[in-house]
């Protein structure tokens, strides 16, 4: 059952009170061109019922918008020669510079060095003892839900 929330700009999108250009849509998920299109293609995924980040999914909800996201990345790929690879992303929570409270994917086609999408990752290799990743692991693993 998919719920919806009036105040949400994705769920105006997902009923069509608010117009996209869509590039796939079935009854679970809906795919768009993001407004910004940080490189032509630019595409978002999102799941038809309002959940707010990854925090909030079920396995199932998961399994179904994941799913998707082949078959949407390869139809990007294969609509430009020029599309060399592709950053997903999916950003949940405002630290993590998600805008929109309405969970979805980036897919963003990668054409140069130059062509707008850029991360910066920290490398802190030499920080971390075996014992140190460890440690971390075993604290995630006991938090693995059923
Ligand atoms: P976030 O920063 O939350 O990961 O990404 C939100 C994305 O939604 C942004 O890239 C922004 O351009 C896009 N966006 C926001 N409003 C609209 C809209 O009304 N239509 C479309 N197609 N994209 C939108
Ligand atoms: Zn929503």
């Amino acid at each position: 059952m998919n719920k919806l929330n009036d105040d949400c700009i994705f769920c105006k999108i997902i009923k069509n009170e608010i117009p996209s250009i869509v590039v796939y849509e079935d009854d679970d998920v809906k795919a768009f061109l993001d407004i910004s299109q940080v490189t032509p293609g630019h595409t978002l995924v999102i799941p038809k019922t309002h959940v707010q980040n990854v925090f909030e999914y079920s396995d199932e909800l998961g399994a179904t918008i994941f799913s998707r996201i082949p078959k949407i990345a390869k139809a990007i790929k294969s609509s430009d020669k020029n599309i060399k690879g592709m950053n997903i992303c999916q950003n949940n929570g405002k630290l993590a510079y998600q805008s929109v409270m309405h969970s979805h994917i980036h897919l963003v086609p990668r054409y140069t060095a130059e062509d707008g999408f850029s991360m910066t990752w920290a490398d802190n290799t030499d920080k971390y003892t075996s014992e140190k990743l460890q440690s971390i692991a075993d604290n995630i693993k006991n938090n693995l839900e059923d």
